[in-house]
């Protein structure tokens, strides 16, 4: 594929920027590992997006380059906002990405017992404390950064807890009751005795265990302790044998915290390397954000189609390839950009074009009437499946004297360089004949036009015209008589801005409101009604669209399958590159 991105200033670079390969084979030449081993380690808080793809295709793909493995383990050490469902929504999407964890599926909560052990064996070494301070006392004595009067950042540095020299024995005994449910919640912390006037504020006593009194997913209501984040994940690793712990680059800042707990707790010497985050235009890449859109309900659920998880891109008829594609064509980089939402649409149609089975739909179906063909003819016509794909073979169309045609198909009084259908005028109808409009009937109340008459020429079937008569448009079309009607849901950008979230992050400004249209009675050509949820078809000349899971109900039991637009048939990814191109070299 064509390399149109380099250059443009829109997305990270590929090739030689693959600095986590060269940090890996440095590690295997030092002998520092001699194997590779990484993991997926999602917070079961949300459904996935595009964004993870990112993160477990690193993963995945460093572990095959090597010849290592990748385990897949749910970080699950925050009760509040975890869940079952969660879970399962995970891993069905990693799998339909085509990634494999087989047998190595690992839970942090499983570990409970583990961080439990090496947490009082980091307080024998006299380098972990029992404290007293409530939360805001505790960031009150850990200080922050202050802008001066030249807007310098700086950061003062913290004072002690008077917590902080309690002996190893107080600890203990403190901390063994923290577990035994002696406190309530928020009354005592343990942290890490590392260093109140680090300029690195995480490194100011970070919090290890917090005591909170909420039912966990899976553990239950065994423990009332939790570990941090900052605690759990390195030792996590660690008891994994995790050789290269890869993650987003706000992580970079932890790292000397991921590397304290390592060597306090005297566990495998796991490595963290970061790497830039996916960011990309028109969307918002966090769970949290996603969460609201749905609990607020401007979505339908996590897998609505306009969502960039990776359910409501599949919904949206998203190919796993497609998405590979465009993940490995941005690369990995350490410095954050953001990538044009037209370059993941622009690999999409690369696949779809492929793949697609072509068909005929009226999506906003205008009746057109061929005045000179017998009213009970039907006759058979030969139209070919995938014009890319020879292995796709053909199909029946039934032409017959009143078909469905697309309602921009005709104009009353047609504009400037129209060459479709409009009095006097003649098109071809794709697969059969040359048509000449006649006239058309307007509804008398409403002075809508409600059908188009012509006359066929039956010398000109299927393009072989005899007589060399030529006309500048074919347009689509579907026997009335044979069609099936769909219901069409057609989307838009979730956000009208390039870059939906502004400082301070009120991104809910810029939802688009018209980013569904629903189109309740299109006419697709009969094969249509056997189409099963995840199916793709090029609609000729309309776009790639994908039948839906749902089913819109017609009267009272018939049901129309509902079809969901994917994208449009137009690339504007070349016209981007080559603008900003332009743009860079001025
Ligand atoms: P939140 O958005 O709630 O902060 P998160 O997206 O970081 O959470 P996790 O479940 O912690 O969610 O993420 C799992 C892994 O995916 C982490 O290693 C994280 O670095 C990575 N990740 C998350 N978002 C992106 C992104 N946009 N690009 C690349 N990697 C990402
Ligand atoms: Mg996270």
């Amino acid at each position: 594929m064509e390399k149109t991105k380099d250059g443009t200033g829109l997305t990270e670079h590929t090739g030689s920027t693959d600095f986590i390969s060269e940090f890996i084979k440095e590690d295997l030449t030092s002998g520092r590992f001699s194997w590779v081993h990484t993991r997926f380690p999602p917070e079961p808080n949300g459904w996935l997006h595009i964004g993870h793809c990112k993160a477990f295709f690193v993963d995945f793909s460093m572990a095959e380059r090597f010849g290592g493995t990748c385990n897949l383990r749910f970080d699950d050490t925050n009760p509040e906002k975890e869940d079952i469902s969660y879970v399962e929504a995970i891993k069905r999407d990693v799998k339909w990405m085509g990634y494999d964890w087989e047998d190595r599926e690992y839970y942090a909560s499983d570990y409970y017992d583990y961080l439990y052990d090496l947490a009082v064996k980091i307080i024998k070494k006299g380098h972990a404390y029992v404290d007293d301070l409530s939360e805001d006392a505790m960031s009150e004595y850990r200080g922050t950064a202050v802008a001066d009067k030249h807007n310098i950042t700086e950061t003062p540095p913290g004072k002690n807890s008077p917590w902080r020299d309690r002996s190893v024995e107080e600890n203990l005994d403190l901390f063994a009751r923290m577990r035994a449910g002696e406190f309530a919640d928020g009354a005592k912390t343990l942290r890490a005795k590392i260093d109140m006037t680090d300029p690195n504020l995480l490194l100011r006593d970070p919090v290890m265990y917090r005591i909170r009194r909420e039912t966990h997913y899976r553990t239950g209501n065994t423990w009332c302790i939790y570990p941090m984040y900052d605690f759990q994940h390195p030792l996590s690793d660690a008891k994994e044998g995790i050789t290269h712990s890869l993650c987003s680059m706000e992580y970079e800042i932890h790292r000397p915290l991921y590397e304290w707990f390592i060597r306090e707790a005297e566990v495998f010497p796991s490595r963290q390397i970061e790497f830039a985050r996916l960011n990309m235009t028109r969307t918002v890449l966090s769970k949290r954000w996603l969460l609201k859109l749905v609990q607020e309900q401007h979505v339908s659920g996590w897998d609505d189609p306009r969502m960039p998880t990776i359910a409501g891109l599949r919904r949206r008829g998203y190919t796993p390839e497609a998405i590979r594609d465009f993940i490995s064509q941005v690369g990995i980089a350490k410095t954050d950009s953001m990538v044009d939402i037209a370059f993941l649409e622009y690999c999409l149609r690369q696949d779809l074009n492929r793949r697609s089975p072509r068909v005929m739909v009226a999506l906003r179906p205008l009746k057109l009437i061929i005045e000179n063909w017998e009213a009970d003819r039907v006759e058979a016509l030969e139209a070919v499946n995938n014009p890319e794909d020879p292995a796709a073979g053909t199909r029946t169309l039934y032409f017959s004297r009143d078909l469905w045609i697309e309602r921009d198909d005709f104009a009353e009084v047609p504009p400037p360089k129209y060459f479709r259908l409009f009095p006097g005028n003649s098109v071809r109808l794709r697969y059969g004949y040359i048509v000449t409009c006649t006239g058309f009937d307007k509804d008398p109340v409403t002075g809508e036009i409600i059908a188009v008459r012509g006359t066929y020429d039956r010398e000109t079937k299927g393009g072989n015209a005899q007589d060399n008569r030529t006309v500048k448009s074919t347009i689509h079309w579907v026997s009335a008589a044979q069609g099936v009607p769909i219901e069409v849901r057609v989307y838009d950008y979730l956000f009208s801005a390039e870059r939906p979230v502004p400082a301070g992050g009120a991104f809910l400004d810029n939802l688009n409101h018209h980013s569904l249209e629903v189109i309740p009675t299109a006419y697709a050509e009969p094969c249509l009604a056997q189409a099963l949820p995840g199916d793709r078809f090029q609609f000729e000349r309309l776009g790639y669209f994908v039948r839906d899971p749902d089913s819109a109900v017609e009267g009272k039991a018939r049901t129309k399958p509902v079809f969901n637009k994917t994208l449009g048939l137009r690339d504007t990814w070349a016209k981007i590159a080559q603008k900003s191109a332009q743009e860079g070299k001025k």
